[in-house]
């Protein structure tokens, strides 16, 4: 993939935005973001259904597997589109972009046949079963545990934690450890979300919605075919398609600048527009376009999703995110704590901060670039598991 060409992905922003505007949309579709809540996962999977026919539906895979070969430029450039149009991208982020390419890299001809074609669709949900209590940033302290008995079958114990969309899917991409600490001793596989001994317990997030989920494995057992790629590759399969998520940041911009419209009316009803906030929300609508104009480069210069400059921006973008959504609540003043009719903003301010969390936090961002971009020492390695 690369940047592409400018006036192709202009062409296929032009035909997408007129389709998103003339289609039906399923009843209750909203724009849930990267992950539907149980209750969206019909109407999500009824709109991937329809993504697919029309072939915008996972849009970097290659046509062999029905997608559209499409380049960085064009995929942004549909995220942008379908934020504008207030409907998700696709069913949830991580059957279309960490499976699937997960798969083409490094399944098993089988697991490709079986499992694609129902990604493309919606007829499988997956969720990412990577977190787990005391191994998050530290993902190489994975515990939970696979052990392979005699007829070749997998035993799984432990425990996950922070799994998006565990009570809605179908299916899970596992990381475990089925040798010594480190990286060397994990391994990745495929979890049927109800073979016996999965429990799923969602996780009620301070924003009233449930899109989290703890999950816990008690001797589950797993085909030999679960296993994703060879024993011990587990670290290659699960870091390969990192950052894919970087791709929606065009799409977040159309949402900062939206949540800054909203911000200033609240204030103007209120009378709250002083110098002040004047001051910073000009502040942050000039961080917005600094950010845009920063991705749009970016693309135009082919970086692949994985590389720094879209780090810079993972960080950037979260952190203004984060201040966007702590300035409607400044905006909003006491009314924050009790007005129903400003919900969106308030509910902006209690997402903003986990931005700066999922797909690394800031801290790791600053790290990478530290010790990546900027070549400065390596922290020291702590022990793992
Ligand atoms: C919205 C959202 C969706 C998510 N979805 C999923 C999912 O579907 N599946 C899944 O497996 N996980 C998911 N996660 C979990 C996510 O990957 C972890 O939260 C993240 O990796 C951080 O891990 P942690 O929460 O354990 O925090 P920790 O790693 O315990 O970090 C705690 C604090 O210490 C800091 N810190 C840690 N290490 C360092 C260091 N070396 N240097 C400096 N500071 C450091 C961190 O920045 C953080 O501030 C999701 C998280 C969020 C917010």
């Amino acid at each position: 993939m690369s940047g592409g060409d400018p006036s192709t992905a202009a062409v296929f922003r032009a035909e997408a935005r007129s389709w998103l505007a003339s289609v039906a949309k399923p009843d209750g579709l909203r724009d849930y973001g990267p992950t539907p809540t149980a209750q969206d996962v019909p109407a999500g999977r009824a709109w991937q259904q329809t993504l697919a026919a029309a072939g915008y539906a996972c849009l970097h895979w290659p046509t062999r597997w029905g997608g559209r070969d499409a380049d960085v430029a064009e995929q942004a450039a549909f995220a942008e589109e379908a934020a504008h149009a207030g409907v998700p991208r696709q069913l949830n982020i991580v059957g279309p972009d960490l499976v699937g390419p997960v798969l083409m890299a490094f399944g098993s001809d089988a697991q490709r046949e079986r499992f694609l074609p129902r990604i493309l669709t919606g007829d499988d949900m997956w969720c990412q079963l990577f977190s787990e209590p005391d191994a998050g940033s530290d993902l190489a302290a994975v515990r939970t545990r696979a052990v392979r008995g005699d007829d070749g079958r997998w035993r799984v114990d432990g425990q996950k934690v922070w799994t998006s969309g565990g009570d809605g899917a179908e299916f899970g991409l596992l990381l475990a450890r089925t040798g010594g600490p480190g990286h060397g001793g994990l391994s990745v596989f495929v979890v049927p979300m109800d073979a016996p001994g999965v429990l799923v317990r969602p996780l009620r997030q301070m924003d009233g919605e449930s899109k989290f989920n703890e999950v816990f494995l008690s001797g589950v057992e797993l085909a030999p075919d679960a296993l994703v790629g060879e024993e011990g590759q587990g670290w290659r399969v699960a870091t390969a398609t990192l950052g894919r998520e970087r791709l929606s940041l065009g799409a977040n911009a159309v949402g900062m600048f939206r949540a800054l419209d909203d911000l200033v009316a609240a204030a103007r009803q209120r009378n709250r527009l002083d110098e002040h906030l004047r001051g910073r929300v000009v502040e942050l609508w000039i961080r917005v376009w600094q950010l845009r104009a920063t991705w749009e480069r970016a693309i135009a210069e082919g970086a692949e999703p994985g590389a720094p400059s879209f780090s810079v921006l993972k960080l950037l973008t979260s952190e203004t995110q984060r201040d966007i959504g702590d300035l409607g609540v400044e905006a909003l003043g006491p009314d924050a704590v009790w007005s129903e009719d400003d919900e969106p903003l308030v509910h902006r301010m209690l997402v903003g901060h986990a931005q700066t969390i999922l797909g690394g936090t800031s801290e790791i961002q600053r790290n990478i670039l530290a010790e990546r971009v900027l070549g400065l020492p390596r922290e020291p390695v702590r022990p793992s598991a």
